[in-house]
């Protein structure tokens, strides 16, 4: 029995029927296992893990979720955001916010790898750092929460679904701890989103929490997740989609997560894949 506190599954069950899985594509062979959370509204779920990845998505994800956004989320992000809006931006507030932190090292990563950002795309803009910093001409983004609007008003920005933003038009995305909120049916449908409406040569970038926890056991809350991506699983998902692979890093790098004790996906040798090092797992690519 592992100690739920590590944010690792109890335990690991292979289920007869192969499923393609919805990150990596490939026809694997799948395990379950509880959703790995004390909260009691995620405590009785199931998460369902590819063997050939190591990713791990949470069926009726849809179903679940909205559920939980509409009764649970906003009670506590809402309430905070709702109190910073007013006064983060014009006293301020925000310079030693590791948000801010965050999003001023991922426009910096991508300027060193050739991003422009004449037009940026934040899906999952939060407090709206990340266009804060990158300042574009054209600022577009899109969050779930509704109480993001006030950042959106206040920095001007163009709230849009990915699929209504105009094709070829996006020097630069950003996705920054949003894709793993996304529901499985709705994956694919982003992704595509995400290449059609960059220009030839553009930037993504998207940083996810590292939770191939069908071999390590990783610190760490994952409610309400949706999505457990392994670095392998990522990276297939986005060439899969069309994109090429421009930068493979980390985030959050710390101590050196533990095996765990009941893996069911092995890494192919390789150094991004096999890196235990990291919370958050953080690729640019270009199209
Ligand atoms: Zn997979």
């Amino acid at each position: 029995m592992i100690d739920n506190k590590l944010g690792a599954p109890n335990s690991f069950q292979k289920i007869s029927t192969k499923y393609l899985c919805p990150i990596c594509n490939q026809l694997a062979s799948c395990h379950v296992s509880n959703y790995p959370s004390k909260n009691h509204f995620f405590k009785d779920l199931i998460v369902a893990w590819c063997d050939q990845c190591g990713s791990g998505w949470m069926p009726d994800a849809k179903k679940v979720m909205k559920e939980y956004y509409k009764k649970h989320y906003s009670s506590f992000t809402g309430k905070r955001r709702s109190r910073d809006a007013i006064n983060l931006y014009s006293d301020k507030q925000f310079v030693s916010d590791k948000r801010y932190l965050r999003a001023k090292n991922q426009a910096d990563l991508l300027k060193l790898h050739g991003a422009k950002f004449d037009s940026v795309y934040d899906f999952g803009f939060g407090l709206g750092f990340f266009l804060f910093v990158t300042n574009p001409l054209k600022r577009i983004g899109f969050d779930i929460d509704e109480s993001t609007a006030l950042f959106a008003d206040y920095l001007e920005i163009d709230v849009l679904p990915p699929w209504e933003v105009p094709i070829n038009s996006i020097d630069c995305i950003l996705t920054s701890h949003s894709t793993e909120h996304i529901e499985i049916e709705d994956l694919d449908k982003h992704i595509s989103s995400f290449f059609q409406i960059l220009r030839p040569g553009g930037s993504l970038a998207i940083e996810v929490p590292h939770a191939a926890l069908t071999w390590i056991n990783k610190k760490g809350v994952h409610m309400p997740h949706t999505l457990f991506f392994s670095a392998q699983g990522l990276e297939l998902l986005f060439k899969r989609h069309g994109f090429k692979v421009i930068y493979r890093g980390f985030a959050s790098e710390g101590m050196k997560a533990p095996i765990s004790s009941q893996q069911i996906y092995w890494p192919p040798n390789d150094d991004f894949f096999n890196n235990r090092n990291s919370s958050a797992l953080f690729m640019i690519f270009e199209k």
